[in-house]
C-alpha cells in the first residue's frame, strides 16, 4: 500500500509548465496571492510547522489523469527546506539532494528506503502523466478568492 506522507514531492507534467501562476498573473496580483498565503501561515511553514522568517509560496495542484485536468487546490506558504523537497528534481540538479532527503525523512519520520520508494513512485507518475496530452487547467480556486485578471 502506498504510504501517505505529510511532506510529498510534486512534479508538474511538462505540458503544464506554462501554468505557473507567476507567469500568468500580473506581478501585483501574484503578490496578493502570495501575501495571502503568508498571512494564513502566520509565520510557520504549513507543512512542517517550523517558524521561518522567510516563507515561500508554493502552488498546490491536483491532477485528474482521466480528464487530463490540472486543478489549483491551494497556494501554501512553506519554509525553504520543505519547498526544496516539493521540487526535488530541481533541488537534486542543484546539488542539494542530500539536504532535501534528510528533511523529507525528518518531517515524515521515515527511512531512507522510504524516501527512495516515494521518489520512485513520483517519478513513475511523472512519466505516466507526461504521456497524457491536452491538459486543461482549472484555477477557479484563485478566481473565487481574488478579483484577478489573467494576462
Ligand atoms: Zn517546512
Amino acid at each position: 500500500m502506498k504510504k501517505e506522507y505529510k511532506l510529498t514531492f510534486e512534479m508538474v507534467p511538462e505540458e503544464c509548465w506554462y501554468a505557473n501562476l507567476r507567469s500568468v498573473l500580473k506581478p501585483a496580483d501574484w503578490d496578493r496571492v502570495r501575501r495571502d498565503a503568508y498571512a494564513r501561515a502566520n509565520g510557520k511553514c504549513m507543512i512542517c510547522g517550523r517558524r521561518a522568517t522567510r516563507l515561500e509560496a508554493h502552488e498546490k495542484w491536483s491532477y485528474d489523469d482521466k480528464k487530463a485536468l490540472q486543478k489549483l487546490e491551494d497556494v501554501v506558504a512553506l519554509c525553504h527546506a520543505c519547498h526544496e523537497v516539493k521540487h526535488i528534481s530541481r533541488t537534486q540538479l542543484m546539488g542539494r539532494g542530500a539536504e532535501a532527503e534528510q528533511h523529507f525523512m525528518k518531517v515524515n519520520g521515515c527511512t531512507q528506503m522510504d524516501f527512495h520508494a516515494a521518489l520512485g513512485e513520483t517519478n513513475e507518475e511523472y512519466v505516466r502523466r507526461n504521456k497524457i496530452e491536452n491538459w486543461t487547467t482549472d484555477i477557479s480556486w484563485l478566481e473565487g478568492r481574488f478579483d484577478i485578471t489573467l494576462f
